[in-house]
C-alpha cells in the first residue's frame, strides 16, 4: 500500500470540471482505495506567463498502484481530458503530478528517473503547490523547514 499527494492544475476549458472528472476517475478506480482533494484555488502561471490562471489543488490517496504505475494512471487521466503537450509549462487542460510518496510504512520515498522523479524536483518552490498541500498536511517538514515556514519565506 503506498499513499500519495498529487498536485492537479488546469488553465483551459472547463478548469474544475476537468479536476472534478479525474477526481471521481481516481475515487472509482479499483487500485485506490481513498481520496481526498484539498480546497481548489486559483492561482497565477507559473515559469510561462502568457497564459489564463489556474485552478491548483491537492489530492492525498491510497493505492496499492506503485509510483510508476501511479505515473501511469494519473498520465491516463490527463489524456482522458484532451491534455497536449505544446508548450512547456504551457496552457493545459489537467496537469496531474506526483508531488510525494510514502510506503506502507508510512517511509517517504525518494526516486529518480527517466521517467520519475518523487518528491517532485520543484514543489519546495511553488506556492500553488504548498499552500493546497499544507491544508492536508500541515505538519509536513522537510529540510528541516515546516511547511508553514516556508510559505512565509516564500511570500517575503
Ligand atoms: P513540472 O514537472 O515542472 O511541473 P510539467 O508538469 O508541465 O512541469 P509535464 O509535461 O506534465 O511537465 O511532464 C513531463 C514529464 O515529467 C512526464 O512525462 C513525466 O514522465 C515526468 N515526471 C517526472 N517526475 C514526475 C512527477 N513526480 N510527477 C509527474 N510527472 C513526472
Ligand atoms: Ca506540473
Ligand atoms: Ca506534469
Amino acid at each position: 500500500m503506498y499513499t500519495y499527494y498529487i498536485s492537479v492544475g488546469s488553465n483551459m476549458g472547463d478548469k474544475k470540471g476537468h479536476i472534478h472528472s479525474a477526481f471521481q476517475s481516481l475515487q472509482e478506480h479499483e487500485a485506490v482505495s481513498k481520496v481526498i482533494s484539498s480546497k481548489l484555488i486559483e492561482t497565477e502561471p507559473w515559469g510561462y506567463t502568457e497564459q489564463d490562471t489556474f485552478v491548483n489543488g491537492m489530492w492525498f490517496c491510497v493505492s496499492t498502484l506503485d509510483p510508476h504505475q501511479m505515473l501511469d494512471l494519473i498520465q491516463f487521466l490527463e489524456k482522458e481530458a484532451g491534455r497536449e503537450r505544446l508548450i512547456h509549462w504551457g496552457p493545459r487542460t489537467l496537469d496531474l503530478d506526483i508531488i510525494l510518496a510514502y510506503d506502507s510504512h508510512g517511509a517517504m520515498l525518494s526516486l529518480s528517473d527517466a521517467k520519475l522523479v518523487v518528491p517532485h524536483p520543484l514543489f519546495w518552490e511553488r506556492t500553488f503547490v504548498l499552500e493546497p498541500l499544507y491544508e492536508l498536511f500541515p505538519t509536513f517538514t522537510y529540510k528541516g523547514m515546516t511547511i508553514n515556514e516556508r510559505l512565509a519565506q516564500l511570500s517575503e
